[in-house]
């Protein structure tokens, strides 16, 4: 079965092909400028796709509709799953992108053979894919795992989603402009602890742009775990590693979603 996976970040198209669990095409450009011609391109890279898969950062519902988009603005409550549909004719699945990159290392990558993980894709922003029992869980409507506006700081740095002190202000890309790395490390850790006291996961793996930077990121991350740890010696730590797919894991995995539709 050959089936494509688009992954639309902030200002880049990264399309791959599979035929089975092979990646036969990868095609990168810059995002169109508009949603028709965002919806025209897509339908051309995936001719003679069995099935289409997509990810997209922001809020997107069950239906496949991205409601809001915080890095795209001029998306809003675009039904793209289903112009999707009518342009190509074939199953087309939209999911978040950071949801959809789990769905890649899970399958191929650094989350293989776990059943508790937590993607957290750290570029510009943060976004979160969870995996809890196995299962990818989306939440009620779509929209679980935006793990990035978690506030963490009452009054704090404004964030682009209009409130303050949101977790990625403090340990994204955008935080190293103002921050240096060990201290972004630590505001990794403290977030990542709060998401363990809550899931208490096996695996946190990170991808995105920053995670990038490797060990220099890794190490603070590690140091501050222990500071931040409730219950520290009485529970297991969770493994931290860096995505094993790199900048492909969310078309891999909107590839890999889209099969899997009944
Ligand atoms: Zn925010």
């Amino acid at each position: 079965m050959r089936c494509s996976g688009t992954d639309v970040g902030g200002t880049k198209l990264l399309t791959v092909v599979l035929d089975g669990d092979e990646v036969v095409e990868v095609t990168k450009e810059a995002v169109p400028r508009t949603t028709d011609e965002l919806v025209a391109r897509v339908a051309e890279l995936s001719r003679g796709c069995d099935a289409v898969g997509v990810g997209i950062a922001g809020a997107v519902d069950r239906a496949g509709v991205v409601r809001y988009s915080p890095n795209l603005p001029a998306i809003k409550e675009l039904p793209l799953a289903a112009l999707l549909t009518e342009a190509t004719g074939t199953t087309v699945t939209v999911d978040n992108d950071a949801t959809c990159a789990l769905r890649g290392e899970h399958a191929l990558g650094a989350a293989r053979g776990v059943q508790d993980a937590v993607l957290v894709t750290v570029g510009t922003g943060i976004g979160g894919g969870l995996l809890l029992d196995g299962r990818i869980v989306r939440g009620a409507h779509g929209f679980g795992g935006e793990i990035g506006h978690m506030v963490v700081d009452e009054g704090g740095i404004e964030c682009v989603c209009g409130r303050r002190g949101c977790w990625e202000r403090y340990a994204s890309g955008t935080a190293l402009h103002h921050s240096d790395f060990e201290r972004v490390g630590w505001w990794l850790a403290l977030g990542l602890v709060n998401l363990d006291q809550i899931l208490d996961v096996e695996r946190f793996v990170l991808a995105g742009g920053v995670s990038e930077a490797g060990e220099k990121l890794l190490g603070p991350v590690r140091r501050a775990w222990a500071e931040h740890a409730v219950g520290g010696s009485h529970r297991d730590r969770p493994d931290i590693v860096l995505a094993e797919l790199g900048e492909r894991s969310g078309a891999i995995g909107a590839a890999l979603l889209a099969r899997e539709v009944p």
